[in-house]
């Protein structure tokens, strides 16, 4: 089973003052058949931990290493990382204006497995994912997240997880912006991809509604740039009684 290391990473931003510290020496293993969730205020850096392993060319990696069995994905272009079985679904998907999501998803099917999907199952699998998702089947004629609301758009990053299947699957707030009823068929989606046994998700939120939803085995609350504290899910029910207090006073 597939095992993403995160090894003292240290990520900075250019700022017009110069370079600006965000991550602190992250240290994180996500292994195959497990659920992580990391958890932590606004602005502690959760959002630059995906973009980093995404590869997302504004954040400077100073120090550390990311990898995935044993292979430095920190080396890998974006659409290796891809082929190589990582996933991330961003805290605010892109527009693609011009690109259906039936063109899109099929090119990204294509990307990762080398070859083009057979299209009468394609046709078929799409259509599966949609209607898991409770879409219709026209959203795919629609342009990628080009006047999707807040629920499309997370449902859509769904959609993409069952159709490109993973081995591992970085969730960054996937729950914001959703109603309880979107939440819990984002949440089913989730927990389907999950079921299949071998799957690694690290689930990153700022709230513990989801965690309602979507069962983690380890809890890690980021602060400032790294992990604070770690443990499992009684960890989450702490954060949903206390808040994030006791850990940013800690840090400070
Ligand atoms: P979180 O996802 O936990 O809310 P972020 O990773 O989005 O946190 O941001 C962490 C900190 O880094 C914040 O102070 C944010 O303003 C800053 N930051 C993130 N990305 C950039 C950027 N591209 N340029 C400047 N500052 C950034
Ligand atoms: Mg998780
Ligand atoms: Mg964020």
């Amino acid at each position: 089973m597939a095992t993403l290391e995160i090894r003292d990473l240290h990520v900075s931003v250019d700022t017009e003052n110069g370079p600006k510290q965000i991550l602190r020496g992250v240290d994180l293993t996500i292994k195959g058949g497990q659920t992580h969730a990391i958890m932590g205020p606004n602005g502690s850096g959760k959002s630059t931990l995906a973009y980093s392993i995404a590869g997302h060319p504004k954040y400077n990696i100073t120090s550390g290493t990311v990898t995935l069995d044993g292979e430095d994905v920190l080396d890998m272009a974006v659409d290796e990382r891809a082929r190589a079985g990582l996933f991330l679904a961003m805290q605010y998907p892109v527009e693609v204006p011009g690109v259906s999501v039936a063109n899109f998803l099929r090119t990204a099917k294509t990307a990762i497995d080398g070859e083009a999907p057979k299209l009468r199952t394609w046709v078929k699998d799409v259509n599966t994912a949609l209607g898991d998702l409770e879409m219709d089947p026209e959203f795919a004629q629609r342009n990628v997240n080009e006047g999707f609301s807040g629920g499309e758009k997370k449902r859509h990053e769904i959609v993409q997880l069952e159709l490109l299947n993973p081995k591992i699957a970085i969730l960054d707030e996937t729950d914001s912006g959703l109603d309880i009823d979107a939440l819990k068929i984002v949440s089913t989606g989730v927990n389907r991809f999950a079921e299949q046994g071998d799957k690694g998700i690290l689930l990153i939120t700022h709230y513990t509604r989801i965690l309602r939803y979507i069962k983690p085995d380890f809890v890690h609350v980021f602060v400032d740039g790294r992990v604070a504290e770690e443990g499992g899910p009684e960890l989450a029910d702490e954060l949903e009684a206390n808040g994030y207090e006791r850990f940013v006073k800690a840090g400070a």
